[in-house]
Formats: C-alpha cells, sequence, structure tokens
C-alpha cells in the first residue's frame, strides 16, 4: 500500500484502539505458536463465555473454544470479584478487584483470549437474582452486557450459570437472565440507542448454557439426552498440551482465591442446552460461516492465510512474511468499506496479522521508559530498542508518540540480528489525568461503578499512559503501524525480570498511617501522614496543613467542632525526587459521645498546588504491580470502650485488619509467628486472637491446635474468627474444645436484624453494655460461614437472619473450657472494625475481655 501520513495514520489508530490485548508486552511466540496463530488467522468466528465473578468461567472450554476451534473467545465477568475474601493479603473491596482483574488478564494470557467486564460491583455473597439486579441496577448492567455483544459480536453466546437458579450464588443467576435479555437486545435499535454512536447492532446466532457441572455429568444421565457435547479435553500437539491442562494453568492464576488447580488428562466432555437462537443438532457452531467467505470481499484474504498457514516453515517463518504483508494490505484495504468498519474484524485481525508478522520475523520492540511513574507536565526519557530476526528487509521507519518531543523518523534498516535503538523524551500535558484505573475514579454506587466515557465501559484496564506508535516498512511499499506501550522494566533479584505500565502520579501524595483511628477516651492521639516526593525536583516545602474534620455518609455530623488537631500545619521540605517524610499531629476528641467522623490531610506545595490523594501499592509476583490512589482520609471513631486485659497474640490467618484496629483501642498486639505456635509459649498473653481463615490459611495451625486449647484449659482467652470448609480444608477437625461444624451458611444483608439470644451473656454486658444501636452502619454482610450441630457446652449469643429465613444462632458460640474462655465468631469483624462501626469495636472488644 502507499505509505501514508504517519500523523494521521496515528490519529485513525487512537480511534480504532489497535493494541494488543494486554498491557504486557506479547511474548515470543515458538515455531509451534506461530503455526497455531496462523490457522487462527484463517477462522473468523468468535464465542462469548458470561458468568458473575473472576473464576466461575470454564478455561478449559475458553481454552478449547480458542486454540481447537480458533474462535476469537472473550469472557464477560459482571463483576471485577471485589466482594470475596483475599487469600493472599490484606486487599478488600475495591483493592480486591484490582487485583483480581489483573488475575484474569494472566488467566486470558495463558489460555489466549480476552476479558470482559460490566460496571457491576461484587457486592458479597447474594441470595438470588431479584435482590442481585435491584442492587445492580438491572437496566444499567444490562445495558453493558449489550454494549459488550454489540462490540464484539459473537456468534455464539454460552453463559456459565442457569436462570433457574442452581448456580447458588444470586449474581450467577443474574449474569445468565442478562445475557438471556440482551440476547435479544442487542439487535434491537430501540434498546439503548446511545451506544449506537459506536457500536452496531448485533444478533448473535446462538445462545447456550453451559450445563452446571461441579459434579462429572455420566454419559447416560436423562439431563442431557438433548445436550449437544463438545469434548474440551482434546490434546493439541502445537501446544503439547490439553485444554484442560492449559486450564489448570489458567485458572491456577486466580491465586488471590486459592484457585491453584490440578492439571487434568484425559477426554472432559461438556454438554451445551440451547436457550435461544437457532435450533443446532449436532454443535454449537453448526450453520454458521466461520471463513473470511462471510464478508464480501474476504474470500481473496482467507486465501492468502490458508496458504501462509499451509505452507509455513517452522525452520524458516520469515518465508511467510510475504504472504502475511499480502493478506494485510488486502485488509487494509477492506476495512476502509462500509461492510467491514462496522463490525470488529478488522481491528482484531489487523492486530493478530500484526503479530504473526513480527513473530515471523522475531522481530522484538523493546520501548522502555526511564521510570515506573511520571507526573503530569513533566518528561520522561523512553528508550526504544527494535531488533529483526531475519533476512526479511524491514526498516524501522518511525518512532513516534502523541507526547514525543518530537518524534523521530529513524529510517533505520533492520538487518538481521543487528538491534537499532533510539531514545526519546516524553512530555506529557499539564493537565494529564493520573493513572487511576477509569472504574475507580468516581465514588461507586451500592451496585455499580460509575464511568463516564461509554468506550471505557468494558475493557479490563486502563489503555496504556504512554502509547508509542512504531512504524516499519519494508522494500515492496509496505508500512505496518503498531501501537505499543512504553513499560517500565527492573530486575528483581528472586523473580528475574519484571515489567509494569508506567503510571501519571500525582507529584506528591499523602497517605495517612490508619483508615481508621479509634478514640476510646477523651485521649488525644498521635496521627501520622507520610508524604511522597513523586515529582518536585530540587528542594521544595510543602505545607502540610494536615486535618480537616468533617462529616461523611454513614457518619455523623455531631461533635464535629470539638475535634482538635496540633500543631494546625507544617512544613516539610524535599530534597530530592522520590524521597519519603512524615509528620505526626496530636488530635484530640470530644470529650464525649459516640461518633464516626472523618479527617482529611492536605497540603500545598509552594506554587499553590494541592495535595490531597493518596497512594496504595499492590505489588504479587503473579501479576503486575499496581498503583491505585484515593482520597487521604481516614476516620475517627469516638465511642467510650472499656477493655479488660492488655496483650493480646493474633494469629493471622488468611489476612486482614483486625489486629490495628485493636492497636487503636489499646491493645498491644503481637502477631505471632509460625516459631511462637510451635514454642506454645501463651500464658503471657491475656487473650489469644486467630485471624479469618486461620484454620484454613495457617498450616502450622493444626501442630499449634492443642497447645492452644491446653492455654485455654490453663485460663487463657481464646477468640477464634470465621473459617471455611472451602476452597481449602480446614486444619483440624473441630477448631474448638467441644464439637461444632461450619457450614457455608451466612447472613448477607448487613442490616438483619440481630436478636440477643442470651441478652444476661457476658458478652453482651461487660465491660461493654451492648444495645440494638451497636449492629447500625454495618457494611457488607452480618456473618459468614456460619456453624451447626454445636455441643450443649456451648452458649449461643446472638441469632441474626437474612429476609425470609428462619432464624440462625450459629454466628457466635462461648464457652468455658477449664479454667479458661473459648469464642468462636463468625460475625464479619474484620469488614466492620477497618469501616470504623462503634458498635462492632464494643462488641469485639468484650470478645476479647471475656473471661
Ligand atoms: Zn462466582
Amino acid at each position: 500500500m502507499l505509505r501514508r501520513n504517519v500523523a494521521l495514520v496515528i490519529t485513525l489508530l487512537s480511534v480504532l484502539l489497535i493494541r494488543p490485548a494486554s498491557l504486557l508486552a506479547q511474548k515470543p511466540l515458538d515455531a509451534a505458536q506461530i503455526q497455531l496463530a496462523l490457522k487462527k488467522l484463517t477462522v473468523v468466528g468468535s464465542a462469548l463465555y458470561v458468568a458473575a465473578h473472576p473464576d466461575d468461567e470454564n478455561t478449559a472450554l475458553i481454552a478449547y473454544l480458542g486454540n481447537e476451534r480458533l474462535y476469537r473467545t472473550g469472557y464477560l465477568s459482571m463483576t471485577r470479584g471485589d466482594g470475596g475474601q483475599n487469600l493472599l493479603g490484606d486487599e478488600k473491596g475495591e483493592l480486591l478487584g484490582v487485583i483480581r482483574t489483573q488475575e484474569l488478564l494472566a488467566a486470558r494470557r495463558t489460555d489466549g483470549s480476552e476479558q470482559f467486564f460490566t460496571r457491576a460491583l461484587d457486592f458479597g455473597f447474594s441470595k438470588g437474582p431479584v435482590e442481585t439486579l435491584a442492587i445492580w441496577n438491572h437496566d444499567l448492567i444490562l445495558a453493558d452486557v449489550v454494549w459488550n455483544i454489540r462490540r464484539f459480536q459473537p456468534d455464539v453466546i454460552i453463559t456459565r450459570f442457569p436462570t433457574t437458579g442452581e448456580g447458588g450464588h444470586g449474581h450467577h443467576t443474574a449474569s445468565a437472565i442478562l445475557a438471556g435479555e440482551a440476547f435479544a437486545a442487542a439487535a434491537d435499535p430501540t434498546r439503548f440507542p446511545d451506544q449506537l454512536k459506536y457500536a452496531g447492532l448485533w444478533q448473535p446466532k446462538r445462545l447456550f448454557w453451559n450445563r452446571f457441572n461441579f459434579q462429572p455429568i455420566k454419559p447416560d444421565d436423562p439431563s442431557i439426552a438433548k445436550s449437544l457435547r463438545l469434548d474440551v479435553g482434546t490434546f493439541n500437539p502445537l501446544l503439547g498440551r490439553s485444554y484442560t491442562e492449559v486450564a489448570a494453568e489458567s485458572r491456577s492464576m486466580h491465586k488471590s482465591q486459592g484457585f491453584g488447580a490440578a492439571e487434568r488428562r484425559g477426554t472432559a466432555p461438556n454438554y451445551f442446552d440451547l436457550i435461544a437462537g437457532d435450533p443446532a443438532a449436532t454443535d454449537i457452531f453448526e450453520g454458521i460461516d466461520t471463513s473470511w467467505s462471510r464478508y464480501p470481499g474476504g474470500e481473496a484474504i482467507g486465501k492468502v492465510l490458508q496458504q501462509a498457514s499451509d505452507t509455513f516453515d517452522p525452520k524458516n517463518p520469515s518465508k511467510t512474511i510475504p504472504l502475511l504483508l499480502q493478506a494485510y494490505d488486502l485488509l487494509d484495504r477492506l476495512s476502509a468499506s462500509a461492510a467491514w468498519s462496522s463490525h470488529p474484524w478488522a481491528t482484531v485481525k489487523m492486530r493478530d496479522l500484526q503479530a504473526a508478522i513480527r513473530a515471523c520475523a522475531g522481530i522484538s520492540i523493546d520501548i522502555a521508559a526511564g521510570d515506573s511513574s511520571v507526573t503530569a507536565g513533566s518528561t520522561i526519557p523512553v528508550s526504544v530498542s527494535v531488533i529483526n530476526r531475519s533476512d526479511y528487509p524491514f526498516t524501522l521507519a518511525m518512532v513516534a508518540s502523541r507526547y514525543a518531543d518530537p518524534s523521530k523518523a529513524v529510517n533505520a534498516p533492520l538487518t538481521n540480528n543487528i538491534p537499532v535503538k533510539t531514545d526519546l523524551t516524553i512530555k506529557l500535558p499539564a493537565d494529564f489525568p493520573i493513572s487511576q484505573p477509569y472504574w475507580l475514579q468516581k465514588p461507586p454506587n451500592k451496585g455499580s461503578y460509575v464511568v463516564d466515557d461509554q468506550r471505557l465501559i468494558g475493557i479490563p484496564e486502563n489503555p496504556p499512559a504512554i502509547p508509542m506508535v512504531i512504524t516499519l516498512t519494508d522494500n515492496a511499499m509496505h508500512t505496518i503501524i503498531m501501537e505499543v506501550p512504553a513499560v517500565y522494566r527492573w530486575t528483581d533479584a528472586v523473580q528475574g525480570e519484571r515489567v509494569r505500565a508506567v503510571d501519571v502520579v500525582p507529584e506528591v501524595t499523602a497517605n495517612l498511617g490508619s483508615g481508621v483511628y479509634g478514640f476510646p477516651d477523651a485521649q488525644p492521639k498521635p496521627v501520622t501522614v507520610w508524604l511522597r516526593n513523586f515529582g518536585v525536583t530540587g528542594p521544595v516545602s510543602v505545607r502540610l496543613k494536615f486535618v480537616t474534620f468533617s462529616g461523611a455518609p454513614g457518619g455523623s455530623s455531631a461533635g464535629l467542632s470539638a475535634w482538635r488537631s496540633d500543631p494546625a500545619s507544617v512544613v516539610i521540605t524535599f530534597a530530592k525526587k522520590g524521597e519519603e517524610a512524615h509528620a505526626t499531629f496530636m488530635v484530640k476528641p470530644p470529650p464525649k459521645g459516640e461518633m464516626t467522623n472523618f479527617l482529611a490531610a492536605e497540603a500545598e506545595t509552594v506554587d499553590g498546588k494541592k495535595i490531597d490523594v493518596g497512594i496504595t501499592n499492590i505489588d504479587y509476583p503473579h501479576i503486575p504491580p499496581q498503583r491505585i490512589f484515593g482520597d487521604a482520609v481516614a476516620k475517627l471513631v469516638r465511642a467510650d470502650i472499656k477493655k479488660v486485659g492488655t496483650s493480646v497474640g493474633y494469629v493471622m490467618g488468611a489476612g486482614d485488619d483486625v489486629p490495628s484496629a485493636l492497636r487503636q483501642v489499646g491493645y498491644d498486639v503481637t502477631l505471632l509467628t509460625d516459631d511462637d505456635l510451635d514454642r506454645g509459649d501463651f500464658a503471657k498473653y491475656d487473650t489469644i486472637v486467630t485471624g479469618v481463615r486461620a484454620y484454613n490459611a495457617r498450616p502450622r495451625m493444626r501442630l499449634a491446635h492443642p497447645k492452644l486449647m491446653e492455654y485455654v484449659k490453663n485460663g487463657g482467652t481464646l477468640v477464634v474468627q470465621y473459617n471455611s470448609t472451602n476452597p481449602q480444608p480446614l486444619l483440624v477437625d473441630v477448631p474448638g474444645p467441644y464439637p461444632f461444624k461450619v457450614t457455608s451458611e451466612r447472613v448477607t444483608v448487613e442490616e438483619a436484624p440481630v436478636r440477643f439470644v442470651h441478652p444476661d451473656s457476658p458478652l453482651l454486658n461487660t465491660p461493654n453494655k451492648i444495645t440494638d444501636a451497636d449492629f447500625n452502619g454495618w457494611v457488607q454482610e452480618r456473618g459468614l460461614y456460619f456453624v451447626k450441630d454445636w455441643d450443649p457446652q456451648y452458649q449461643t449469643v446472638l441469632a441474626s437472619h437474612d429476609p425470609n429465613e428462619p432464624d440462625k444462632e450459629g454466628g457466635e458460640l462461648y464457652a468455658h473450657y477449664g479454667k479458661g474462655t473459648f469464642i468462636y465468631t463468625s460475625y464479619a469483624w474484620f469488614r466492620q472494625l477497618p469501616a470504623g462501626v462503634p458498635g462492632a469495636y464494643k462488641m469485639f472488644v468484650n470478645l476479647v475481655s471475656a473471661k
């Protein structure tokens, strides 16, 4: 094709969003993987799998559809999994959603498919679809499912769950209901017409339910008599693995849920029931033309690509490049025509063709930024290194960016195995937004995220902050224009080379030492603010005004004016970029009363820029590190809380913030190591508390348990927070002195009434008198994994239940054992304490104080 004006092409590219499916650089492909990619280029069919959460997806089926049937395959998850429990660390809520998003992307890199979302928020366990759809906002999330269908244009949609409720969780059933409604609505011009500015109408051919198979389905099971069958256990010699093996690797990316999966081998039949669309007798894609001829003008491209695939020589992949470039030109011409501009194939296949050409030439494009962070209005150096490992005569024509100052016309021939390097400086506009995930830029509603730009809805993560445009040419007048993001690379001594996105960050961030400060009496307390300088260079001063007090939703404005801070402000001087500094203020609470207020740290640079954003770093080895920004605020909880005892030993389980909450009310908390658990030297603690899922997540608890029981027998107090039996089993038969059984029963409505079963129980009276009001203002849920069949030596304390269910007493057990006290509690203290619920503090302190 003719060489085009590169600036014009850059503008077009930004509209078409041709970019790799992931921010991370593509892994180099071996010859077998190139062969698979070439085969996939010949197929023009697509499937969208729909469910509710990260980990719901049938990864073996997704791997099969994408690599055996060679369809473009996507997983649409309603939510990002924000409401689950975290087995890796203490991130909860939206931070957990960020982790799970990255885990899904890691899974998709493994099974070769794409990831999409709606704005629905995982608000925690829901017992039915009616509640779910009311909280999500039915029309809003339906619009997002329709939007994803209109943009992806799948031939076939497959749901994980049935609409009839066997999926258990209300989110599951709701995902199937919405898929069914969207199947019809996506082709209806009267539904969500605003979307049609950016995407065409689309009628998928069929909607299936991927028959629910928590247990293997026997081939003679009458329920599958009419179902279509696919064997997803097929072996793919080009991958050297079966799809069930690929699935195990993909599924094991869900590490925050502890879903490491074993590899299965052998046949793995899956069954499909038609829910809507054209009947099919033998195959879910029956009668669907998935060849290039399905679209006008496509036949010629299909022929060339078939030839490329048929003649591929693994010993010399570059011989295939001329055919791929021929197809590239044909597609480039076609994509300008009306028939092709209305559907996504031109963009998708262009992207895949570029990847195939790069792979066949062994071309590596490394765009390394000088740092992982940059501030708006400043500059960052970027080194571009391009190497061609073939004799195909490519030339690196141009390295450009909207923000390059200036772009570079390199025009350097890419000789086999000789890298071409060029350095650029990127200057970001002064008003460039910080790299907050797009769905977290505005405060969410209860059931959904707020996203203003329609075009962002559905995509898994932010587009790269610094996209670069690389133009390759050859001697035959071909021009390949690729968008490749600048990334930051560094070497971790243990994990080797790691890669992360470049984030645009505030010049200075302010973080408070804790999210909640408890004031159990009228004593002032130190509150520390941490400042980090990302941008300002040279010695510069920042005035930290520190505190403004406010009431907020859920908090009261009572007593606001009585809070004081000393000093009123502090000046901090940074010598250079990257420095941290901190300042401590004494905060004096109102003398009396019970209230939750807020405190905000606020600073100003010399040139008057406001600093009120805090930063959270998420860093685990299995996902690229993430930066999340939030307001520099903390909750202040003022409640008169009396306590007994001072020293607490805490056995951290899966991870929670309860120790810092206990410190807030004056306990001296020691986190017990495995060695401490072995020594069993517990007598020095007034009370020992086990963190959430300690009897699941801390293997050493199996051996420590008898010693803990001995400690109770000798007069200690042991408080055990909830454990579960799934996905990790209990490490002991019973995590208590007398029998009981852990179930999966929950009370999910956070406002559910709580009854005092034994109003005279010491847990409700000493040292703090507990009243109904102490159960106000709870978040997400009352409790989870309640117990049943408890021994009569336990006394129950509280009872609660969700609407239309019987009262459940198994949320809290209290017993004496020997000279000591044992408490098992399934109430969600680990959520209420960090949320600053005053009543939860009082009640939990009563548990820790119990004798
Ligand atoms: Zn789920």
